[in-house]
């Protein structure tokens, strides 16, 4: 059984080439003997391998030299807790809420802090980005929320909202590395993982040094503690080694096809191929609005949720694989990450248009 064109929204589709590499250094990483797995995280490989994967994603990002980069294990969810308890200095957090996963993390700050919804785009089932261009943010706000990519509705942020001088905070976790990014517009970026970088597990935080705070939320653990691991170097307890090692091989190949330049241009090609045929199809639609839609996550639907059904089966028959929407949301979603090659979407269209003859 070859592999398959894998649409999942994640965990997802990986580099071929990654898991290639990583399958030859399975038993015996470089000579030492062992799987990354099996190794100290204090040796001196390991060592190597979480500073080689952290300056290439300081490369990756052009990440200035007052950010940290903490490596975190928990996935995207721990941090919805991590982020009030660190940074909520007055006890107050402004958050727009565009779809399931702001609101998570909303709900969680209310348990540390006054949290504010300042926008939302609840009414029209999180379809769009709200105009964020003159927020009532709250004067005393410490910071302000965003999810920047929203993976179950497949909508995105193309301006970043005016925080009137707030700092932002991103869950980036469905575009990392999909484009290049202004770091030094955000005062912390954050996300899983698993959705366009490595294994689930983990967590990639970058934070300007000046939110590290050693007064947090009362009670707070050390483990939860931003501090504590940005003094650590990531290594104050066993870090997710294994993922680490797999992410920084993600980006060493992210260097080689051209980094973040030349990944925005062949996700935005990629998106292009699915967008324009969900325009043109009598079959298939989008329901997103046309200006905020995601490069990463494609949702569309029928209208007709047995068709839908019909659709998923045949097209994973046809090795194109997980291809169903968010299971609170229903409908198709395409996820095309980084990974997924050109030639997966051309297949996955190719596919829709016989779909879309023979079913209309
Ligand atoms: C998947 C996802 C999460 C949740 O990630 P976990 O690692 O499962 O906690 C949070 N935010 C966004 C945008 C996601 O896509």
């Amino acid at each position: 059984m070859g592999r398959v064109y894998n649409f999942s929204a994640g965990p997802a589709v990986l580099p071929e080439e990654v898991l290639r590499e990583a399958a030859e250094e399975m038993l015996d990483y470089r000579g030492t003997g062992m799987s990354v797995m099996e190794m100290s995280h204090r040796s001196k490989p390991f060592q190597e391998i979480i500073d080689t994967a952290e300056a290439d994603i300081r490369e990756l990002m052009n990440i200035p030299d007052n950010y940290k980069v903490l490596f975190i294990q928990g996935g995207a969810s721990m941090q919805f807790a991590m982020i009030p308890m660190n940074l909520m200095k007055n006890g107050v957090a402004d958050y727009i809420v565009t779809g399931q996963f702001a609101k998570k993390a909303y709900k969680e700050a209310t348990k540390y802090g006054k949290a504010n919804v300042i926008a939302s785009s609840e009414d029209q089932t999180f379809s769009y980005i709200p105009d964020c261009s003159d927020l009532p943010v709250s004067v005393d706000a410490d910071y302000v929320y965003i999810c920047e990519n929203n993976t179950i509705y497949g909508t995105k942020y193309k301006e970043l909202p005016n925080t009137k001088g707030k700092p932002l905070v991103a869950d980036v976790s469905s575009c990392f590395l999909s484009e290049p990014v202004d770091v030094e517009k955000y005062g912390l970026i954050y996300g899983g993982v698993q959705k366009n970088v490595g294994p689930a597990g983990m967590a990639i935080v970058i934070i300007r040094e000046d939110l590290i705070r050693e007064e947090v939320y009362p009670g707070t653990p050390s483990m939860l503690t931003y501090k504590i691991h940005a003094d650590a170097g990531s290594l104050y307890n066993t870090p997710p080694s294994y993922s680490i090692y797999i992410c920084g091989k993600v980006f060493r190949w992210l260097k080689k096809q051209g980094g973040l330049s030349a990944m925005k241009e062949r996700n935005e090609k990629k998106a292009k191929l699915l967008y324009d045929y969900l325009d043109e199809s009598r079959l298939f639609q989008s329901n997103v609005n046309p200006k905020d839609r995601s490069m990463m996550n494609v949702t569309f639907v029928t209208g007709d949720s047995g068709l839908d059904a019909k659709f998923i089966k045949e097209a994973k028959a046809a090795g194109l694989e997980s291809l169903k929407g968010h299971r609170s949301v229903g409908g198709m979603r395409a996820s095309i990450y980084n990974a997924m090659p050109v030639e997966g979407v051309e297949a996955l269209v190719a596919f829709m248009k016989k779909f879309e003859e023979e079913n209309l």
